[in-house]
């Protein structure tokens, strides 16, 4: 591989696969991703995308075999606690935490058993793919458990008679519904993040990630931000500004032909809810739009 192209490792194929793909490309990346290809190569800049599953991410980080990673935080985290154990290295940097992904990482038992609290927990068998988080978060409230390492079909351990409990990752709750537990307790709230390599990146390459980051920042921003305009009496600027999200300095312009209103442009920075919006046309304003923004450079 050219080490003067930057390697950045995602998700070959599972929930976070498709949410970096468009980050990455609506940051300007032409990705011609082959399904059968480990390596996809950036057409219009020297980087390459290694295709990897979600647990390898974080290893290849920190052993500095790729520059730039985008994985969930819980197997980040995860991973770290497993490599401090094993006394492997566990430095990187994070560049940019991720507006997709996100997930919690729960304690779950069977729906008929009634539950009072992580101490009933003491001594029991808990299936979990995430064995360091959860031995962190029970050893906190001084539980010691027996866990029993399943990497996939963990909510099925209880009625499978391999385990009391299991600790694993929600985010509707439907899969648990389905397999009869219940949500008890939440230890770890994740989402996906993007991580560096702790170590000095060759120049052009640091240019590189200098020019992504605020592209990708540019993204995040333009896509959580709303182009606000509307008509607005004079005598009622300062109270309409008040009620826009994230907004000190709108633009005020003259209407051709009604010296009452003006129509202010704002980027808010967040939605406009339908209770705001009656609340500006009950101060008088009009013509109010809201529109969502394609990408931005501050
Ligand atoms: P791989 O084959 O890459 O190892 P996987 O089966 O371990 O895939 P996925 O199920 O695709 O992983 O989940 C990847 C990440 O997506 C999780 O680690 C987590 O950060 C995030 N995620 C978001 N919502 C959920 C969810 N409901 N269940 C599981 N993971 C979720
Ligand atoms: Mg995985």
């Amino acid at each position: 591989m050219d080490s003067k192209r930057l390697r950045i490792a995602m998700q070959k194929s599972g929930r976070l696969s498709q949410d970096s793909q468009e980050l990455l490309k609506s940051c300007g990346f032409k990705i011609n991703l082959r399904e059968d290809r480990l390596i996809a190569h950036v057409e219009n800049m020297p980087i390459d995308i290694l295709r990897v599953r979600d647990d390898d991410i974080p290893g290849l980080v920190m052993d500095k075999v790729v520059d730039l990673g985008i994985v969930g935080e819980n197997v980040l985290e995860e991973t770290m606690l497993e490599r401090q154990s094993q006394g492997l290295a566990t430095a990187f940097k994070k560049l940019k935490d991720l507006d997709y992904g996100g997930c919690r990482l729960s304690l779950a038992i069977p729906r008929e058993q009634e539950w009072t609290g992580v101490a009933a927990l003491q001594g029991k068998k808990i299936a979990t793919t995430y064995p360091h988080l959860l031995k962190r978060f029970l050893a906190e409230q001084g539980v010691t458990f027996k866990p029993v390492l399943l990497t996939g079909s963990v909510e099925v351990a209880p009625r499978a008679g391999l385990a009391d409990a299991i600790c694993d990752l929600v985010s509707s709750g439907a899969t648990l519904e389905a397999n009869g537990l219940k949500e008890v307790q939440v230890i770890y709230r994740s989402k996906a993040t993007l991580i560096q390599a702790d170590t000095e990146l060759y120049p052009e390459k640091q240019k590189l990630v200098d020019r992504l980051l605020p592209r990708l920042e540019g993204m995040l921003q333009a896509r959580e931000s709303k182009y606000i305009m509307l008509h607005a009496p004079k005598d009622k600027l300062a109270e309409i500004t008040a009620l826009l999200p994230g907004a000190e300095n709108p633009t005020v312009m003259p209407l051709a032909s009604d010296t009452t209103h003006v129509a202010m442009h704002v980027v808010a920075t967040e939605t406009l809810f339908w209770e705001t919006m009656e609340k500006l046309k009950a101060l008088g304003a009009s013509s109010i739009l809201v529109l969502p923004i394609e990408k931005m450079m501050m």
